[in-house]
């Protein structure tokens, strides 16, 4: 046996969901150097690797890791401000910064922690200025943190994104490997046109990712059609509200939908014609149900943004505007809004994370080369729709480990 057989590890449950294939009773995945080698009946896995150690949860489910496609780590539950209408929320938030300051580490950690002990492998945060990035990098998860820039507190538009390049290029330095971090084009209300569009090209020269937020609120959408309402009202007589088209003709107006681009949110006012225009420059969404339903923004239209082959994957939000940090309780609550099979609601949950954030060729199935990033979930077999009772038992607290990397970064099976 070779040394680096010897450092393989077998993780075998009851059912093993790949999402990629069928579900495998008593299936196996082999992990070697932190990736997949196979996958496949126990019994072969086993027959096929003597002397492997097997870590086998007969009671439990392994499903790939969530992948949660739009959070933020620096909130924390006990002092969220008021649901929607969506501007007072935010003018609520936007007054309980500076008190903030003080907490945002503590928060983050706390909220990364809960992510993990849900069963998320992958995140994709946002924060000002990339600040959450040392609670996930020290968190064991993989993910990317979206650095947002605010022009107004930097310079000219061509200051402001050449700064927030620099300080992307920083964040870069020295991070795990499976630690990235990227820009944030906060959104249409907070960056204006010319900042973004400079973010689209600079970013999209340098092979780089984009995350914004789009269509969120009803405020948003007056807010872009005639330059009235709570957001104008919060960020004074602005210059680039009322340009008489939605948000989604205005991003794509100012260059920042594209292949590379992830949208959270699209709740409000995404019309057919803005879903065909989504399809066509290839943006991926990250579908936010319970901050949409907090925030009084309607209900995104992700079953035909589906249907038109745009590429949706599930995000949580943060703290001051959702329940909870598990991406798979709020994949449950979009499965019974949309009226989707279980099976569709764990794909999004894990898959369509991957796929929406351009990182399917390393996670979000359990497949041969991938990364062994996977959920164990304590699992009661009564369901009549398997996947479903995944979920079910994962948002309700059933995630017993979660593995990144073939690293047990959460571990209650007590082996
Ligand atoms: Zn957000």
């Amino acid at each position: 046996m070779s040394e680096s057989r010897a450092e393989s590890v077998i993780f075998a449950a009851g059912t093993l969901m790949p999402i990629s294939s069928p579900p495998l009773q008593d299936g196996a995945v082999i992990v070697r150097e932190g990736r997949i080698e196979a996958v496949g009946d126990l019994a072969d896995v086993g027959r096929e690797n003597p002397g492997t150690d097997v870590r086998f949860f007969p009671n439990y489910t392994i499903v790939p890791g969530a992948v949660n496609a739009h959070a933020h780590l620096g909130f924390r539950r006990k002092d969220a401000p008021e649901g929607g209408p969506f501007s007072e929320w935010l003018g609520a938030l936007i007054e309980r910064l500076p008190e903030k300051e003080a907490w945002t580490a503590e928060a983050a950690g706390d909220s990364a922690r809960e992510a993990v002990e849900a069963g998320t492998t992958y995140m994709a945060e946002s924060s000002p200025y990339g600040e959450c990035l040392p609670q996930l990098a020290e968190s064991g998860m993989a993910g990317t943190v979206y650095a947002e820039f605010f022009p107004h507190e930097i310079g000219t538009p061509k200051e402001a994104v050449e700064y927030i390049v620099a300080k992307v290029s920083d964040l870069r330095e020295g991070l795990p490997e499976r630690v990235d971090a990227q820009v944030s084009v906060h959104s249409p209300y907070t960056v204006d046109p010319e900042s973004s569009r400079l973010a689209a090209r600079r970013t999209r020269e340098m092979g780089w990712k984009l995350a914004i937020h789009l269509s969120e609120s009803p405020e948003e959408v007056e807010f872009l059609k005639s330059g009235t309402g709570g957001l104008a009202d919060i960020f004074g007589s602005n210059e680039w509200g009322g340009v008489g088209v939605s948000p989604v003709r205005y991003a794509q107006s100012v260059e920042l939908l594209a292949p590379q681009t992830i949208a959270a949110h699209l709740a409000t006012g995404v019309s057919e014609e803005n879903i065909e225009v989504l399809a066509n420059t290839g943006v991926a969404a990250a579908h936010c149900p319970r901050s949409n339903a907090y925030l009084r923004c309607g209900v995104s239209p992700v079953p035909a943004m589906i249907a038109s082959g745009i590429r949706v994957g599930m995000g949580t939000d943060g703290l001051w505007s959702s329940p909870s940090l598990n991406l798979f309780e709020e994949t449950l609550f979009a499965v019974e809004l949309h009226g989707m099979s279980g099976a569709a609601g764990l794909e999004l949950a894990t898959l369509g994370g991957a796929r929406a954030l351009g990182i399917e060729a390393g996670t979000g199935t359990l497949d041969a080369g991938k990364w062994a990033d996977f959920a164990v979930v304590e699992t009661s077999w009564e369901s009549r729709d398997p996947e479903r009772g995944v979920l079910e038992a994962a948002a309700g607290g059933g995630v017993a480990a979660t593995v990144v990397g073939g690293d047990m970064i959460y571990n209650r099976l007590g082996t």
